[in-house]
């Protein structure tokens, strides 16, 4: 049979927030819980902000280096793999 626990604080969503606020909670004694559905961090550190802005970091330097257009660098066999 399953253990019921009981929280006084239950913080629905493991983003920077949620778990910047779970742990302030358990510092200040609080038993707390942190529920994610899918993965820790949410969409800006999973999908959006983090994984876009390095694929936009990646494209702008392949496309320079392919391109020739750092001043006083050259480079052969340029590859992209995303
Ligand atoms: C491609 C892309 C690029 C972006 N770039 C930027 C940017 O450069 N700058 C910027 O400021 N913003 C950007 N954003 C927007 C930013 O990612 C979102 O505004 C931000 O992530 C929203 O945060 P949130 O905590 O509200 O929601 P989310 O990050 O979506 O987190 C919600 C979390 O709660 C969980 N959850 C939901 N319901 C439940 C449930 N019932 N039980 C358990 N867990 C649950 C989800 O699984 C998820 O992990 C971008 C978004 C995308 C898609």
């Amino acid at each position: 049979m399953e253990e019921k626990q009981k929280y006084d604080l239950v913080v629905i969503g493991g983003v920077p927030a949620g778990y910047t606020a779970a742990v302030k909670a358990a510092e200040y004694g609080y038993h707390t819980a942190l529920v994610e559905a899918d993965s820790l961090g949410g969409t800006c550190l999973n999908r959006g902000c983090i994984p876009t802005k390095t694929l936009l970091y990646s494209a702008e330097l392949y496309e320079k280096l392919k391109n020739g257009r750092i001043p006083g660098v050259s480079a052969e066999n340029i590859s992209c793999s995303v």
